[in-house]
């Protein structure tokens, strides 16, 4: 069985994001870029939404899940023994 298309992905100074590279014409995308259209919005290429594509969408909505959380009940994320 194929596991589908493997993304390569660049991670960005001075964040603990990334992005993605197009694996047709090596554009550098932002999640922003694609999300809404599933393909590469400058050859069209389609992006495959795997596992690993998954967790980079999620990201941000996941750590700002958890900043939020953090904010509301200081310390439930760092608990002391
Ligand atoms: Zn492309």
């Amino acid at each position: 069985m194929d596991s589908g298309k493997k993304y390569e992905f660049r991670k960005l100074k001075n964040s603990s994001d990334k992005i993605l590279i197009c694996p047709k014409c090596f554009e550098l995308l932002f999640r922003d870029d694609f999300e809404h259209f599933s393909c590469c919005p400058y050859c069209d290429s389609p992006i495959e939404i795997s596992d690993e594509m998954e967790d980079y969408l999620l990201k941000p909505i996941v750590d700002n899940w958890i900043s939020n959380q953090n904010q509301s009940f200081p310390g439930t994320f760092h608990p002391e023994s």
